[in-house]
């Protein structure tokens, strides 16, 4: 029996990845209608650190996250149990942008310049430096929530003000020429793969559009790939880990942006496009097995599906807009409420070229609305 802790879409996925690798399952998610549950063998309905389903989840050969916002002490208790991975020690840093910060440039990594912000005072002279910037709270953040921008000293403290003053991280804008990801595979140090990089579009925030390959040199995919595998080695990461990059500049040098400790919604195209899924690859990792061939064997576009494409009636999208496409691949996370902004499924085009898959892509993400 594996365990997980979140019953989400990535959840759901790393289930049905665990099934047919012939594992049993136990999610734990307080929500009973959680995607995860419908292939579950267990769900233990209950919050995060409720002591006795952490105790049942205690049980498992093997726990495991779907989500960066868990108590990374309960994961630290549950270690003295079985085995847990990513370790508790990882998500801590994985959920706070000032460790996460602090992380990267330990690795030798870039980030965009900041400023750590915890209280009033912090904010000064030396801030207007990182001006035109973007206040990020350090934690609970996730689609662009919890992010302000703000061009003047003012604003800054209006920003800190608006999050509550809580801890923040002062980012200065950045010259974005693109967006990168690279989900890495670690079991060890002579035990690691990466996926190829994908190109990420955000709309509104939310990652939109995943394009594999990414159009960038192979000599940048490449440094892409180094930087990921860098900072998986630095935390002696067991599990996989996303690092989301961006291109800036002229130069299109890359910086780190952020990491998150689990499968990442620009790994869904690994599902159709990769002979192991990044969720095949949790699987084996927590079980203690080396990572798979991460190899991409097609060109491919995901494209995220938000609840914005159902009717304003409530109506089904045109599911058709995909199915029609013989390389096209629909999955659907099985959630009953469709919200705007609530990421309800996404879709994969295989091409003979990124370009064209982007392109078939987006084609058929615009006709799903009813
Ligand atoms: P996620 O859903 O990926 O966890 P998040 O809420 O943690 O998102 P970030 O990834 O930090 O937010 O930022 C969201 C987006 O805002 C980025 O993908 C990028 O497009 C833009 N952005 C963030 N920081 C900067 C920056 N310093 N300069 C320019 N653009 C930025
Ligand atoms: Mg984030
Ligand atoms: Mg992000």
């Amino acid at each position: 029996m594996l365990g997980i802790l979140g019953g989400g879409q990535l959840g759901s996925m790393f289930t049905m990845a665990a099934k047919t690798m012939g594992y049993r399952v136990t999610v734990l998610d307080p929500d009973p209608n959680a995607p995860a549950a419908r292939f579950a063998d267990q769900h233990l309905c209950a919050k995060f650190d409720d002591p006795k389903a952490l105790a049942e989840l205690a049980k498992c050969a093997a726990v495991t996250t779907e989500f960066e916002n868990v108590n990374a002490q309960a994961m630290r208790d549950l270690a003295q149990h079985t085995r847990v991975s990513p370790s508790g020690d990882c998500v801590a840093i994985a959920q706070n942008r000032i460790l996460e910060k602090s992380w990267i440039r330990k690795a030798g990594l870039q980030t965009a310049p900041y400023q750590v912000i915890e209280k009033m005072a912090d904010i000064g002279a030396e801030s207007s430096q990182y001006l035109s910037g973007i206040l990020k709270t350090a934690t609970l953040g996730y689609d662009g929530k919890g992010q302000i921008r703000v061009n003047t000293l003012d604003e800054l403290r209006q920003a800190f003000v608006s999050h509550g003053e809580v801890p923040c991280v002062l980012e200065k804008m950045v010259d974005l020429r693109g967006e990168i990801s690279v989900v890495v595979c670690r079991l060890n140090a002579d035990a690691i793969a990466a996926f190829d990089p994908a190109e990420n579009f955000h709309e509104n925030g939310i990652l939109a559009y995943s394009v594999v390959p990414a159009r960038l040199p192979e000599s940048v995919q490449n440094q892409a790939r180094s930087m990921a595998i860098c900072l998986a080695n630095e935390l002696d990461y067991v599990g996989v880990l996303a690092v989301e990059m961006f291109v800036v500049g002229d130069a299109g040098d890359l910086i780190v942006n952020e990491i998150a400790p689990r499968p990442h919604n620009s790994g869904h195209h690994t599902i159709d496009a990769c002979l192991a899924s990044q969720f095949q690859q949790q699987v084996r990792l927590m079980c203690g097995f080396a990572p798979a061939d991460t190899r991409l064997q097609q060109a491919c576009c995901m494209a995220n599906i938000l609840g914005d494409v159902w009717g304003d009636d409530g109506g089904e999208p045109n599911w058709s807009a995909v199915l029609d496409n013989p390389q096209a691949h629909l999955h659907l996370y099985g959630k009953t409420q469709a919200r705007v902004g609530r990421k309800m499924g996404h879709l994969t085009v295989l091409a003979d070229t990124a370009d064209v898959a982007y392109l078939l892509a987006k084609q058929s993400h615009s006709q799903l609305k009813p």
